[in-house]
């Protein structure tokens, strides 16, 4: 007979558990508090008349929609078309594996899931009043983007953008000291400094503080820059660079070509159904019952009447605020790291979308929105433009031509409209505020309005914002996300507790991810399904686990700074590269004011680029080539990367008993090495594979 997994949560972690054990031959069930799958990530049908000007309550207004789907009766107010909204965007960086290749084994339609995705080719860093940077969101391969890094450059060297040279440089020094630093350092040290305090904020401009401290960490990461921890912060933020700066990876950024649900959740869930597993909604876990060394069942409440259900692996998939009060002292004593459930449980932000229905199409980039100067941490997409074959004209009163979903990720800064903070507003509030935070980003004093009240239609805001019940503040948010702290590492559990029948499956477990993300949710279940198969001693396949990749043109820096990390010795760069910089950047510093660009000389030479630009505008448009094609890498280079092992540092030193450990501190190997002797010159050895 084959084994039974009971899974608590059907959000990403217990979907892709699901996936990984129902191919594995065993029984799955899923209990699930919700009557919508997919967790934070589902997307919800929206149904125009009912949503902020009614609606309120744990479900939200979709729920007769995905009824409908299921099979359940229409409503009266259900005969319409509904238009999509969801708990926040979707984001999918360059840098995901692992949830990609669950999405990669999803049937859809005549293909997989995986052709859903998107690549975006910009990111704009919106401005209050002031310029607006566009970047690309992969490494400029068209004109187009060659263009946009320009106009970057440009802005930077006239000083429009608000961080000086200097200030840039000193950034991009302490991003160096990241990526050069060993695992080894960034677990021991960075894990324990403040992003802000690592990056010296304090001591620069405001401008500085919005760019490098609170955008990297407010509005990607819903974190406060000063308790952010940098190893987390950094890691992170260095991925989406790699993946920017690495011509072989396509783009940095992926979205979704349609609201979440239809286009990957529900596809998912009718093949894991097809496959034999039980997804049961409405189900709420209120206990897990631990005795004689192993759990023995969990209480599953279902319209009010309680049942214990009984398997022989639980999996629990529940967010840590919701997984922290079901930890018992039996538990606990089971598996004593458990206890530290209850301190991690207190790391949540809040971090929410609400999306704006607008009447006519806002494309404001093609790709991801920073709004540098928001007090609310706005970050947005426009939908319709990633949406072809999802013609919104068709859906609730016919008005609707684009969806603004927008993240809020700081509900505790005061807004601009009411004076109060999001967590202190009324729903309509939140509405209105974020509307007027948008507008003044995007539309400018020139005359320039790119969002009008008039377009607006309406809006919707996750139920999961309600009045809070303790009137602590007016709302309180069901679903809060974990957020990484500083010196928190040491209370995130493994995927395999000590308990031989239970394994974590959130995006709160310690993963190569580890950032409260779809990845980290999904890495997680890959390796609660590892540790069943190992406690079942079956020989199927295991799951894959990557581990955040960084250029391996860094591995010298990285073992040097090993070597010095295990002496106690602090992170320098032996080749001081950053400093080299210097002068370049002196230099253009000295060339810009020679000159002379004011702000007067910048609007000539804008209207000069401008006439230019319209004139080379016929070949922007054509594509006579590509840059792909003028950085294709030589056979015989590509065959020899390919057969690169290893670069490793030589220059003689001593050989050393090392123990490899991964990214999240396991160990994995016993090697002796040669080891770098710190005080001989550093040369490169390229070591071939056999
Ligand atoms: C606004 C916002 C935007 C985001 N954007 C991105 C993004 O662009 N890209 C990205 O990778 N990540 C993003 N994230 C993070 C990502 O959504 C989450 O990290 C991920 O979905 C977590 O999955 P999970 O399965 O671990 O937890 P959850 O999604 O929380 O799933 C847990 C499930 O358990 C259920 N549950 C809770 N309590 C019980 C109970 N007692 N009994 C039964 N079931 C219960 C819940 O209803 C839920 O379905 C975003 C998060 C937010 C909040």
């Amino acid at each position: 007979m084959n084994k039974k997994v009971i899974i608590l949560g059907g959000g990403i972690g217990g979907m892709s558990a699901a996936h990984e054990l129902i191919e594995r031959g065993f029984d799955v069930e899923i209990y699930e508090r919700q009557e919508i799958p997919g967790g934070k990530a589902r997307s919800i049908p929206v149904f125009e008349s009912m949503d902020d000007r009614g609606a309120q309550g744990t479900q939200g207004p979709g729920v007769a929609k995905w009824r409908q789907m299921r099979g359940h009766e229409l409503g009266r107010h259900d005969q319409r078309p509904w238009l999509p909204g969801e708990h926040g965007f979707r984001f999918f960086p360059g840098f995901y594996r692992h949830i990609v290749d669950t999405m990669d084994r999803i049937p859809y339609e005549k293909g997989r899931v995986s052709d859903n995705m998107v690549n975006t080719t910009q990111l704009l860093l919106a401005r209050e009043g002031g310029e607006e940077i566009v970047l690309p969101s992969s490494f400029p391969r068209t004109p187009q983007a060659l263009k946009s890094v320009f106009d970057a450059v440009l802005k930077l060297l006239s000083g429009t953008i608000g961080v000086s040279l200097p200030e840039t440089q000193f950034f991009a020094k302490r991003a160096w000291q990241i990526a050069t630093s060993s695992h080894e350092r960034r677990l021991d040290q960075y894990e324990k400094i403040g992003w802000w305090e690592f990056i010296d904020a304090s001591s620069q401009s405001e401008d500085y503080q919005k760019f490098f401290g609170h955008g990297i960490t407010r509005s990607l990461v819903a974190s406060q820059a000063h308790i952010a921890n940098t190893r987390t912060i950094g890691n992170i933020f260095l991925q989406l660079v790699f993946d920017i700066i690495d011509p072989s990876v396509s783009t940095s950024d992926r979205v979704l070509n349609g609201p979440t649900n239809e286009v990957w959740i529900r596809p998912w869930l009718n093949y894991l159904e097809s496959r034999g597993v039980q997804y049961h909604m409405n189900c709420s876990v209120t206990n897990i019952a631990y005795s004689r060394g192993k759990v023995q069942s969990v209480t599953i409440e279902q319209d009010g009447r309680s049942t214990h259900v009984l398997g022989d692996y639980y999996v629990s998939a529940l967010p840590i605020e919701r997984m922290a009060p079901l930890m018992s002292l039996s538990l606990q004593e089971g598996d004593p790291r458990l206890s530290h459930l209850a301190e991690l449980a207190k790391h949540v932000a809040w971090m929410n979308g609400i999306q704006f229905y607008v009447t006519r199409p806002v494309p404001i980039a093609h790709g991801h929105v920073i709004f540098v100067d928001t007090p609310w941490a706005l970050t947005s997409v426009s939908q319709g433009q990633f949406w072809p074959d999802y013609d919104l004209s068709k859906f609730s009163d016919g008005d609707t031509r684009d969806v603004l979903s927008v993240d809020i990720s700081d509900w505790e800064t005061k807004g601009v409209l009411f004076g109060k903070q999001a967590s202190d507003c009324t729903r309509e509030e939140i509405a209105l505020e974020t509307w007027e935070q948008l507008k003044r980003s995007l539309n400018d004093m020139n005359g320039r309005e790119v969002l009008r009240d008039e377009d607006l239609d309406h809006w919707f805001l996750d139920p999961d914002i309600r009045q809070d019940p303790g009137e602590r503040r007016l709302q309180e948010n069901v679903e809060p996300l974990l957020v990484n702290l500083k010196d928190t590492w040491r209370f995130r559990p493994n995927a395999a507790t000590a308990i031989p029948n239970f394994f974590l499956a959130s995006d709160y477990v310690r993963t190569h991810t580890d950032l409260a993300t779809m990845e980290a949710a999904n890495e997680a279940a890959r390796r609660a399904v590892n540790g069943i198969l190992d406690q079942c001693g079956s020989d199927s396949p295991r799951c894959k686990i990557w581990e955040l990749h960084e250029p391996e043109i860094l591995l010298p820096w990285r073992e040097y700074d090993q070597a010095r990390w295990s002496r106690n010795l602090p992170w320098q760069d032996p080749l001081e590269l950053m400093d080299l910089t210097e002068p370049m950047l002196h230099a253009f510093q000295e060339a810009s004011k020679l000159a002379h660009i004011d702000a007067e000389s910048l609007e000539k030479l804008s209207e000069a680029y401008a006439t230019v630009n319209s004139l080379a505008q016929p070949l922007f448009e054509f594509p006579l080539f590509q840059v792909d094609d003028l950085l294709e890498v030589p056979k015989p280079v590509q065959s020899l990367m390919e057969n690169v092992r290893q670069i490793v540092p030589s220059g003689g030193g001593q050989k050393e008993a090392i123990t490899s450990t991964d990214s999240i501190g396991e160990k994995v190997a016993e090697t002796v090495e040669e080891k770098i002797d710190t005080t001989r010159p550093y040369r490169l050895r390229i070591v071939q594979k056999t």
